[in-house]
């Protein structure tokens, strides 16, 4: 019998993945074109949950039309291109993204930019070769459609508009339902974490180190002025309060900040010295996770004024900016 709900329906699917922040979540849409919002990651473990949480709804996975993803991060989109096999679907994503699902060129270009940031070169294998015992993570995926800020997904009696909040990634996408101030965020707000601001190319010129965090704050400023009820994550439950969060987020950001202000100085450090002071003894992709982290935070520094970048030997050391006047 034909669906004649006029509201926002929906079902969450609780899959396992290899990374230290834990299980992810797949939203499922059920009435009209079915529809998924992200997927999770490329594991035995990730298909058998994913089948069981759709056969529990009365779903078969050969009825998916469309799988949109939040951001290219194997843990969001690594099951795509099974669930295409398998079913045909439509793959979506925000257009920035796409050369990360496309190829492997961003991700070589990632391994450049850690490089510069001081990180040494066994590290960076040794991180290689952690991902690779785990499996084939980052499959490419063939013919994924680009999403823009301002596009409209439909469903039966209902629309979702997409948004496209930079910051964890370049190409980040949430679907809000405004009548009801719902938000599924993927990564963009989460419970108890603080999403990575990740070193990461520009996708419009991967020679390029996008300013991450710079993005992520102005998409909290835009995230802040919507009328938000509960917002959906990519990990973890409902965020009751997410006016709440975005200002946990940016004193988060902003104690960072002046964590790393504190241990410049005027000889210069690069971002993997910072890193071992800040987060001593990490190991494998945590080390990946820190240099991000204090990547992004030197950015906001650098903007302020407060310090300054110096590169010596292709790689880039901040020190303290001189006094002006
Ligand atoms: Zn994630």
């Amino acid at each position: 019998m034909p669906k004649r709900s006029e509201a926002l329906e929906f079902e969450r699917i609780v899959v396992p993945t290899p990374y230290a922040v834990g299980p992810a979540n797949v939203y499922v849409f059920p009435s009209g074109p079915v529809s998924l919002f992200d997927c999770g990651p490329n594991t035995p473990a990730t298909e058998t949950a994913l089948m069981l949480g759709l056969a529990s709804i009365g779903l078969h996975p050969e009825q998916i039309a469309r799988v949109v993803i939040s951001h290219g991060h194997p843990d969001h989109y690594g099951m795509a291109p099974r669930l295409q096999a398998l079913s045909g679907a439509e793959i979506l994503v925000g257009e920035r993204d796409l050369p990360k699902l496309a190829d492997r060129s961003m991700l070589l270009a990632t391994g450049k930019l850690l490089l510069q940031a001081g990180m040494p070169m066994e590290e960076l294998v040794d991180m290689g070769e952690r991902e690779q015992r785990l499996g084939e993570l980052r499959p490419e995926v063939k013919d994924a459609r680009p999403l823009r800020g301002g596009d409209r997904l439909a469903f039966d009696g209902f629309d979702l508009e997409v948004l496209h909040l930079p910051g964890h990634t370049a190409g980040h996408i949430c679907l809000f339902h405004r009548p009801t101030g719902i938000l599924f965020c993927g990564d963009t707000l989460l419970l108890d974490i603080s999403p990575n601001p990740l070193l990461e190319p520009d996708p419009l010129d991967p020679t390029e180190r996008r300013r991450s965090l710079v993005e992520y704050l102005r998409s909290l400023d835009r995230l802040s002025e919507l009328p938000l009820a509960t917002v959906y994550p990519g990990h973890g439950d409902p965020i009751l309060d997410p006016h709440a969060v975005i200002e946990d987020m940016r004193s988060h950001h902003r104690k960072r900040t002046e964590d790393l202000a504190s241990i410049l100085d005027r000889e210069g450090k690069s971002g993997w010295q910072m890193a071992g002071e800040l987060f001593p003894s990490l190991e494998g992709f945590d080390n990946f996770l820190a240099v991000s982290e204090v990547v992004a935070h030197i950015d906001l520094l650098v903007e302020q004024g407060r310090a300054e970048p110096l590169t010596r030997d292709g790689v880039t050391y901040y020190r303290l900016a001189e006094p002006k006047g």
